[in-house]
């Protein structure tokens, strides 16, 4: 069966998590976060996870081998998927040599795309130096969603917290790696006619539309 292949690149706090989750929902393809796999195996506390924090708490890359290891094993739990959108991966260009390889040899037939969920450094900054983040999971913005009360989760009540890669310096050194290792990776896409691009200066519902709208265009959607 031929699969599709989403790779949804934006640099941090572009929003792509949510629209990679709102179009995974649309579509029933699999989802597959790097980022959002690291923080569960870190809340597990398992080995993988000890081993990618020292990476993640200072906004450094995770070593390509580890995290090969855990997209490899969630896109083979997900084989009978018909689609995959991945969030995260890859980020150099190892780890897309990587993934080219895998799907050649597991899914004969394929159709790799990527979209690009553009932002501004000046809007990322603002955006990620204002999140505040809850143990429960929950997320809020000093600005666009702030909690009821001051620093205090309105559905657990417990206390607010940076997290400790969205803490400024952590921040740059994120989007130096996005400049210079991750949209690098576009040429690929570019060269095939393959690359989507998407204001991702816009309101989400607004950016999901455009997503579908494109998608369909290109008969990846019905
Ligand atoms: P994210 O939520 O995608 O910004 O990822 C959070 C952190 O997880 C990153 O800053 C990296 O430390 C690590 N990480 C996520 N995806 C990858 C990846 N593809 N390669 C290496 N490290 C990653």
């Amino acid at each position: 069966m031929l699969k599709i292949i989403l790779i949804i690149f934006g640099p941090i706090g572009s929003g792509k998590g949510t629209q990679a989750e709102m179009l995974a929902q649309k579509t029933n393809w699999k989802k597959i976060s790097t980022g959002d796999l690291f923080r569960q195996e870190l809340k597990l506390k398992s080995n993988l996870g000890k081993q990618a924090k020292k990476y993640m708490s200072v906004g450094q890359l995770v070593p390509d081998d580890l995290t090969k290891k855990i997209v490899v094993k969630h896109v083979k739990l997900n084989y009978r998927k018909s689609g995959f959108i991945f969030d995260g991966y890859p980020r150099n260009k190892k780890q897309l040599d990587d993934l080219l390889e895998f799907f050649k040899y597991y899914f004969k037939e394929s159709l790799i795309y990527a979209l690009e969920v553009a932002v501004r450094d000046k809007e990322s900054r603002h955006r990620i130096g204002g999140r505040l983040s809850c143990s429960c999971g929950a997320v809020y913005h000093i600005d666009y969603n702030p909690p009821k009360k001051d620093k205090i989760c309105d559905i657990c009540k417990r206390k607010l917290f940076i997290r400790f890669d969205d803490k400024p310096k952590a921040i740059s050194q994120r989007l130096n790696i996005y400049h210079n290792q991750v949209e690098p990776l576009f040429n690929y896409w570019r060269k095939r006619n393959r690359l989507i691009k998407i204001d991702g200066e816009q309101p989400i519902a607004k950016i999901h539309k455009d997503i579908i709208i494109k998608l369909r265009k290109l008969n990846l959607i019905k």
